[in-house]
C-alpha cells in the first residue's frame, strides 16, 4: 500500500505514481532524480531494522563509533565536489554555497568524531562514606529525522553525527522537494561500513514523516522545518513521551547604527538577505536603520541587488538562487503585494522574474520600506525580500532602544545582528536580542559548526534543542545516575548519615 502522499504535491507534478520527481528549480525541464515513496510495509520493515540495529550499535564504545564517522568523512571529503554539484542541481543553491554546505558535513563529522573520546558524564560526592555517585549519558533509541529542503545535506549531518556518536540509530525522511542529497549522505555512511540498519532513509512527503514520528519504535524525533509542521510533530512526540528537537522558522533583523561601517553593512545585508535567495531560516528579513543613513544604505543595496539577476538576458548571477517551487514563488509574491496594499513602499524588485516558463523559478531581489506591525515585518517570507524599517531618533541610544523592541516583537527568535562601532551599544544589543543566535558586525546568516557554536532558536523557532555544537548531545542521550556502595553494609540515604 502506498501512503496517501499530500495532494498538493501531486498537483504540482512533484509526486506521480508513488514516486517523487526531483526537479532542478533553476531549470525545471531537468529531472535530477526520482525516488519511490515508501509503503507502510517498507516503513515498518525499516523501523524494525532500526530497532534491531540499535541493540548492537549502542553497545559499541563511543571511540569505536567515532571511527565510522571518521571513515565516512574520508569519503565526504573525496566526493565533496560531486556532492556539491548534485546539491546545486537539486535545490538550485549556487555552487559556491553548495560546496560550503558539503564542507559543513565534513566539519560537523570531524567535531562529533572527537566527541567519541569525550561524551563526559559527572562524578559527585556521596553523603555516605565508601560510596560513589556518577552520572553517565546513554543513547535513547531509534530516531527519525524530518528535514527541510533548503539545507538537504548539512541538516541531516547535524542530526546524524551526534545521534550516531551517542549510540542511536536513525531513519532520515528528507524533504520531498530535495531528497537526493540526503539519500547520498546516508549511502556514504553505509559505504563507510556502518552496521546494517544503523543509518537509513525513507522517501515521501509529510504523511511519511508523520507515520515514522508516531510509530512506537521511534524514540527521538528531530524536525527542521516550518513552525506549523514543528508544532504538529511536537504534539505527536509529546503523546509518546519521545525526545523531540525542533529547528523551525525565523524572522531575523539587522539593526544598523549611524556609526556603522557602511561598506561592511552593504556586504553583510546583501549576503544576509539574498544569499540562498533569502531561503535560509536565518535570512535577514528586516533592516532596522537610522533614518540619517537609510537612503545611502538602501541605494547601495538596490544597486548591488539588481546585479543579481539580469532581466535582459534572463540570466542570474552565479550567486543568486532560484525559488524552490512555483507554490513558494507565488506565496512570496502574494506577501509582497499584500505589503504594498498595507502601505509599504516598493523600492526595487517585487516581481516574478521567471515562473518556470523560461527556465526556473526566480523572484527579483526586493526591498520594501515598511512600518513595524505590517504582516511583512512579522511573518517569515522565506524569499529574497528585505523590509526596511526606518527610525528617526535624536541619538543612537534612543534609536537602539526602539529598534530593539521592534527586533524582539515577533514570534520567532532565531538570528539577529547589529552593525555599530560603539562597543557599549553593540554589547547591550547582544544581551537584549531575544534569539538563539546573535551577531555583532556580521550578517544573520552563516553559523559555524562545532564546539561552542550551538545552532538553534528561542520562542517559536524551537523547543530549546540545539544542533551542530556540543549541546546537540543532549537531544540524543539520557542520563543514568549510578550509585556504587563499597562499604559492605546497608547505608540508607538521608537516614544513616554519620
Ligand atoms: P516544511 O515544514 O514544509 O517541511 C519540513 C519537513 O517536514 C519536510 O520533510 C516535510 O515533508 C515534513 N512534513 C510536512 N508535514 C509533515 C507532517 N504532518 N508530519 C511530519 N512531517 C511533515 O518546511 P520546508 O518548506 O521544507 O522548509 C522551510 C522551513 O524550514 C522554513 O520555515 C525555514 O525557516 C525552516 N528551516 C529551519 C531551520 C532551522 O534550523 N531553524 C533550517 C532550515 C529550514
Amino acid at each position: 500500500m502506498i501512503i496517501n502522499t499530500l495532494n498538493k504535491n501531486q498537483e504540482m507534478g512533484l509526486i506521480k505514481e508513488g514516486k517523487i520527481i526531483n526537479k532542478n528549480p533553476a531549470k525545471i525541464s531537468e529531472i535530477v532524480s526520482e525516488h519511490k515513496i515508501d509503503t507502510i510495509a517498507e516503513l515498518d520493515a525499516k523501523l524494525k531494522k532500526s530497532q534491531e540495529a540499535f541493540l548492537e550499535w549502542r553497545k559499541l564504545p563511543a571511540p569505536t563509533r567515532a571511527q565510522y564517522l571518521t571513515k565516512a568523512n574520508v569519503i565526504f571529503t573525496k566526493r565533496k565536489e560531486e556532492l556539491a554539484q548534485t546539491l546545486h542541481r537539486e535545490n538550485g543553491k549556487p555552487l559556491e554555497e553548495a560546496r560550503g554546505e558539503i564542507q559543513e558535513i565534513i566539519d560537523v563529522f570531524e567535531f562529533f568524531a572527537g566527541e567519541g573520546r569525550r561524551l563526559y558524564g559527572m562524578t559527585g560526592q556521596s553523603e555516605m562514606p565508601n560510596k560513589t555517585i556518577m552520572t553517565i549519558k546513554q543513547p535513547i533509541g531509534p530516531g527519525v529525522f524530518i528535514t527541510a529542503w533548503n539545507f538537504p545535506a548539512a541538516v541531516p549531518a547535524w542530526k546524524a553525527a551526534p545521534a550516531l556518536i551517542c549510540g542511536n540509530t536513525f531513519i532520515l525522511k528528507p524533504s520531498e522537494l530535495a531528497p537526493l542529497s540526503g539519500k547520498l549522505f546516508v549511502d556514504i555512511l553505509n559505504e563507510a561500513g556502518l552496521p546494517e540498519g544503523v543509518a537509513q532513509y525513507a522517501f515521501g512527503a509529510g504523511d511519511v514523516g508523520e507515520y515514522l514520528a508516531k510509530h512506537e519504535i521511534t524514540k527521538i524525533v528531530s524536525v527542521t522545518g516550518s513552525v506549523e509542521v514543528g508544532r504538529h510533530v511536537a504534539e505527536i512526540a509529546a503523546r509518546g513521551f519521545k525526545k523531540c528537537a525542533l529547528e523551525l522558522g525565523g524572522k531575523n533583523s539587522t539593526i544598523v547604527l549611524r556609526d556603522a561601517d557602511l561598506d561592511l553593512v552593504e556586504d553583510g545585508v546583501l549576503w544576509g538577505a539574498y544569499g540562498t535567495g533569502g531561503q535560509r531560516c536565518t535570512s535577514t528579513s528586516r533592516l532596522i536603520i537610522e533614518k540619517s543613513i537609510s537612503n545611502e544604505v538602501i541605494s547601495r543595496l538596490e544597486k548591488r541587488s539588481k546585479a543579481l539577476y539580469d532581466t535582459a538576458s534572463n540570466k542570474c548571477a552565479d550567486n543568486y538562487a532560484p525559488i524552490i517551487n512555483k507554490k513558494q514563488l507565488e506565496k512570496i509574491h502574494g506577501m509582497v503585494e499584500e505589503a504594498i496594499k498595507e502601505g509599504a513602499e516598493l523600492v526595487c524588485g517585487g516581481k516574478i522574474l521567471d515562473d518556470g516558463s523560461k527556465s526556473g523559478y526566480y523572484y527579483a531581489p526586493t526591498i520594501l520600506k515598511a512600518k513595524h506591525g505590517m504582516k511583512i515585518t512579522l511573518n517569515e517570507v522565506f524569499g529574497p525580500v528585505l523590509s526596511v524599517i526606518e527610525l528617526d531618533e535624536k541619538d543612537k541610544e534612543s534609536f537602539l532602544a526602539k529598534a530593539m523592541i521592534i527586533a524582539n516583537e515577533v514570534d520567532y527568535g532565531l538570528s539577529n545582528s547589529i552593525f555599530t562601532k560603539d562597543i557599549n551599544l553593540g554589547m547591550q544589543a547582544v544581551h537584549e536580542f531575544e534569539s538563539g543566535l546573535v551577531y555583532l558586525n556580521a550578517p544573520t546568516i552563516g553559523a559555524e559548526c562545532g564546539g561552542a557554536s550551538q545552532f538553534g532558536g528561542w520562542k517559536n523557532t524551537g523547543n530549546g534543542s540545539r544542533e551542530s555544537g556540543v549541546a546537540a548531545l543532549e537531544t540524543y542521550t539520557q542520563y543514568k545516575t549510578i550509585a556504587i556502595d563499597y562499604s559492605g553494609k546497608l547505608q540508607r540515604a538521608q537516614i544513616d548519615i554519620e
